[in-house]
């Protein structure tokens, strides 16, 4: 497993619309290490009382794991760190709509506050496939936010997809326009 360093900004209010930014843009850059390992950039920060506690990026393809995602990685740096697998009272900050899976390992880890950048069509699970985060069994609320510097997030998909589109076509001799791309 990858060892990341933890940035922790100054401490402040979290929940204004500038702090959700400024820790989206952590996650973005977490996004952009993810694209340069040949990844879907997706990059997530779990924040505790104003400070970053966990950093993660998609990493399935090179971990050997499909449970790697993004928020996955940094829920898992983020209990470690504070030696305790529920992260009450946490938010977590990742640059594209989490899946059911993640969704509901922030469930298990009683992540108080989602905040998420760009919409995923096919297999988001907060507003997109599903509302997984809403479903009554459930014994614990996420409150969850879209669209944090959505446009940032969807331009770095959009390059991957073209230029993994672009790659793809070149070597099966497709062309462009068969090969899948993110919306
Ligand atoms: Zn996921």
């Amino acid at each position: 497993m990858i060892k990341f360093t933890i940035l922790s900004p100054p401490r402040a209010a979290t929940g204004t619309p500038a702090m959700d930014e400024t820790f989206m843009r952590i996650a973005l850059e977490l996004a952009a290490q993810a694209r340069q390992r040949g990844e879907v950039p997706v990059g997530a920060v779990v924040v505790l009382d104003g400070g970053v506690i966990g950093e993660g990026f998609n990493q399935p393809i090179g971990a050997r794991d499909p449970t790697a995602h993004a928020e996955i990685v940094a829920m898992r740096a983020a209990a470690a760190r504070i030696g305790n697998y529920r992260l009450s009272g946490a938010e977590l900050f990742v640059t594209i709509e989490p899946c059911q899976m993640c969704v509901g390992a922030m469930v298990h880890a009683r992540i108080a506050r989602l905040i998420y950048a760009a919409p995923e069509p096919r297999a988001g699970a907060i507003e997109s496939a599903m509302r997984a985060h809403e479903h009554p069994a459930l014994n614990h609320r996420i409150q969850a936010v879209g669209g944090v510097l959505e446009a940032e997030s969807r331009e770095l998909m959009q390059d991957f997809f073209r230029e993994r589109r672009a790659s793809e076509a070149a070597r099966s001799g497709l062309t462009n326009g068969e090969v899948p791309k993110w919306s």
